[in-house]
């Protein structure tokens, strides 16, 4: 090293210190104290190995299990705190999802651990009820960033049974694979959000009466993902063929939650509950709060909705979102940490522009999304239409200021998007 090391002033040519090649022969030599150098490839090296290293301990972390720690996970609070910040309202559905995803990741650590006694606590997926637009992806999705996990939707309906034309079971997984760039130990963690669970439910309540095979299939292929299977996995998605190349996925600790509206499920629910008042006397029906059927769901409403009873048994956190208010659209507006106004503003920022909303123009916009029965959904487009032309013209029109007033909101969306806002309904 020493004969190696000629920094400046030994009359010779420079050396790096690491290497020893000249400054002559390397494109760039950096001079540090004690007349050490180092030289580009040197450093292009070094950040390599670092990156290496800290890829390699990333994984082996992974692979063991210990990326979960009973220390270091969140307890049910902290996750809620985290939905808070992201999700308006919702407050029953966001406590049954904390005490699930921490109980789901302690079972984790507790398998990591190895056996202590003959104790094996079950898996915690979850299904989630209640209509569109109300936050139910929004919630799985904050969800997995709160935890840091490989996160993937995929929408049920486009699901088949294997060998009909449609995506395989099998893919939910690749898409998994994907999003966790194949590291197959990150992905066999992560969480997966299968949307629209309420569209295969089986037609009508008496399956001999009405056969529906696809969406009773698709249960059935769900079935053994949910619990925990080896599957097979085509790395790039798409249809199995023979000569493919798998990578085999266990999907024992992957977290699903299943999302649904469940169109008309309060009716079940309600004919739950007076039958069962007969036998309690009147009383009880009295005491159920006809505005909020909802809260009473249990897993037997699914099954009568057509859930087969295999798969409700496999979701046994049952939860529900409740439809937004026009308050809680108004906060949806505001509030969140990334609520649409705040990403406006950031947007005009960008162009050095400050950026301003009237109290008016979000009721304005509420109002709208309301009356079009767009919900939370509707907001975006409802902004958008208002917003359109500013965001055109303002980043070469030289303002700094720009106010978004009652008139100009009115004047965007009523002359530019209204008709086709109306038709997205
Ligand atoms: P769902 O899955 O229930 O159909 P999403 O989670 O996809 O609904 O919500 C659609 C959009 O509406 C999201 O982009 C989100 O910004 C907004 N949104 C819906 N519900 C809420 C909520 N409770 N809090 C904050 N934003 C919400």
């Amino acid at each position: 090293m020493a004969q190696k090391h000629k920094g400046a002033g030994h009359g010779n040519e420079d050396c790096c210190s690491f290497c020893g090649a000249k400054r002559s022969d390397v494109a760039l030599l950096f001079q540090g104290a004690s007349n050490a150098n180092i030289c580009n490839n040197c450093v292009e090296r070094g950040y390599q190995l670092l990156v290496e290293s800290e890829l390699a301990e990333g994984k082996s972390k992974k692979t063991k299990g210990g990326k979960f720690k009973m220390e270091e996970l969140l307890k049910p609070h902290q996750i809620k705190e985290v939905l808070d910040q992201y999700v308006i309202g919702q407050d029953d559905a966001k406590r049954y999802m904390s005490v699930a995803v921490y109980n789901h990741y302690k079972r984790l650590v507790s398998r990591a651990e190895g056996p202590k006694d003959d104790v094996e606590i079950d898996k915690s997926n979850i299904v989630l009820v209640g209509p569109t637009g109300t936050g139910k992806t929004l919630m799985a999705r904050t969800i997995a960033r709160v935890l840091n996990v490989p996160f993937t939707i995929v929408d049920a309906t486009v699901l088949t049974e294997a060998g009909y034309v449609g995506e395989d079971v099998e893919s939910i997984l690749s898409r998994l694979l994907q999003v966790a760039d194949y590291d197959v130990a990150a992905a066999e963690h992560g969480i997966v959000f299968i949307d629209e669970i309420d569209k295969i439910a089986r037609k009508g309540d008496n399956p001999s009466i009405t056969r529906d095979v696809s969406g009773e299939g698709v249960q059935q292929a769900l079935l053994k993902i949910l619990e925990g299977t080896t599957v097979n996995v085509p790395p790039q998605g798409g249809r199995k063929h023979p000569d493919q190349k798998f990578i085999q996925v266990n999907t024992k600790d992957i977290l699903f939650i299943c999302g649904g509206a469940f169109d008309g499920i309060e009716k079940k629910i309600a004919q739950r509950l007076n039958t069962r008042a007969i036998g309690y006397g009147v009383q009880l029906s009295q005491q159920v709060d006809r505005d909020n059927i909802m809260k009473y769901i249990m897993p037997q409403d699914l099954k009568s909705f057509g859930l087969i009873p295999e798969l409700v048994g496999r979701l046994p956190v049952l939860t529900y979102m409740r439809p937004l208010d026009t308050k809680a659209l108004r906060s949806i507006l505001t509030e969140p940490k990334n609520a649409i106004v705040k990403q406006y503003e950031r947007l005009f920022a960008m162009d050095g522009v400050e950026l301003s909303f009237d109290d008016e123009v979000l009721d304005y916009i509420v109002a709208k999304a309301d009356e079009y029965k767009l919900g939370a959904r509707g907001l975006r487009s409802i902004c958008e239409a208002i917003m359109m032309d500013a965001m055109y013209e303002i980043p070469s029109s030289g303002k700094m200021q720009f106010t978004v007033d009652i008139e100009y909101a009115r004047r965007k969306l009523e002359g530019s998007s209204l008709v086709t806002l109306k038709q997205v309904v």
